[in-house]
């Protein structure tokens, strides 16, 4: 692809520090792309009014891969629904139809002393959370917060269409192909209706690839595994309820959020790629915000999005020399800053 366009959306809190050092990584390995940047988030509703403003918009539906930092202002945490800042990423998500999020999770040799956990639960451990995007409780309606005679009440509904399983459970089958062939499903097939129609079809599509171990676990018995058996675990597939929550507990396993990438996909090319932590508005501008959720998600921008597999791989290898020569954040005991960690993978590639 040349010329590629890539939206930069910096957003919020520590959004703006990670998206830099990101960027600046591209600038390296992908030169003839044009990085374009656009508001999103909290910081779209100060200087616009609204999380995603149709110039936003726009530019991401033309681009060729779209890169977020993070959104979430706790100014705004008050605010109606219509006016939060998380509002414009997950419209987003939906206006690009990214379907699918990949999170992985790889424990860096040099870090499994950062777990909270003891380092041989943590040791070796390389996971992938295929967690489907654009259904379930997030997208399901109706929805509403009221108030009614006897006190507030509040309604959330949770839905999933056979497809829509499908569509995820065949993609976890075959990225788990590519990698240690084993698949564990995580639902709750014990109380939900949705998680047994998300049972029944993962079993169903499970038969078309006899090549991977296809395995059921219901979600509380998958966080406790998460903490007991990381290293055994391969491809989790999960809807966007739990993959949220177990992706979060998974990051402690490398010692920190900030160290988890993502990719957003769906049926075409493109994609959304963020870092699976948030806005941290503790950390903004402070300098200690760990780059490498960020810097690795444009890594997998350049090899989904951009179809340049060594370039990413490149990006990858260098992040894990700056980490391997010791040199880190303090979120995972380090001293360096957000900015002396990204020069330090720009100067191993
Ligand atoms: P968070 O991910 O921002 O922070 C959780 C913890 O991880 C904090 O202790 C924070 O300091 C630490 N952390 C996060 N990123 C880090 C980094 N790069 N380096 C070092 N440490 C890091 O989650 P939260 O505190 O629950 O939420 C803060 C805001 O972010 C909220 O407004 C929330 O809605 C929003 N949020 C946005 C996204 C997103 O943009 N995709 C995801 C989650 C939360």
């Amino acid at each position: 692809m040349a010329e590629p366009t890539i939206v930069l959306l910096p957003g919020d809190g520590v959004g703006p520090d990670v998206t830099r050092e990101a960027a600046a990584c591209l600038e390296l390995l992908a030169p003839d792309a044009l990085l374009v940047e656009h508001a999103i988030g909290g910081h779209a509703l100060d200087t616009v009014g609204e999380p995603l403003p149709s110039a936003t918009l726009d530019a991401c539906m033309e681009a060729d891969a779209v890169f977020l930092g993070a959104v979430g202002n706790p100014r705004y945490d008050s605010a109606p629904e219509s006016s939060r800042p998380e509002l414009g990423l997950l419209a987003l998500r939906q206006a690009l139809g990214a379907w699918a999020n990949l999170r992985p999770v790889r424990v860096h040799p040099a870090l499994t002393d950062c777990s909270p956990l003891r380092p041989e639960r943590v040791r070796g451990a390389d996971l992938l959370i295929v967690s489907e995007l654009l259904g379930g409780i997030y997208f399901g309606q109706p929805r509403a917060l009221t108030t009614e005679p006897d006190g507030r009440h509040a309604l959330d509904t949770m839905t999933y269409t056979e497809s829509q399983v499908r569509r995820i459970a065949d993609m976890g089958f075959r990225l788990a192909r590519e990698r240690r062939k084993r698949l564990l499903s995580v639902d709750k097939a014990n109380v939900l209706a949705c998680s047994r129609l998300w049972r029944a079809v993962v079993s169903e599509v499970a038969q078309d690839y006899p090549d991977v171990a296809c395995e059921h676990a219901l979600v509380d018995a998958c966080t406790l595994r998460i903490l007991t058996d990381a290293p055994d675990l391969d491809v989790l597939l999960c809807g966007n309820l739990f993959g949220d929550i177990l992706s979060d507990e998974a990051g402690a396993l490398c010692g920190s959020l900030g160290m988890l990438p993502s990719a957003s996909i769906g049926d075409g090319d493109g994609g959304l790629f963020e870092p699976v932590h948030g806005s941290a508005p503790d950390l903004a501008g402070t300098g200690k915000a760990n780059p490498v959720g960020a810097i690795l998600s444009a890594a997998m921008l350049l090899r989904h999005a951009l179809q340049r597999p060594d370039a990413a791989d490149d990006l990858e290898r260098a992040v894990d020399a700056a980490l391997s020569d010791g040199i880190a954040t303090p979120d995972v005991g380090g001293g360096a800053t957000t900015t002396e960690f990204g020069d330090a993978v720009r100067a191993r590639l």
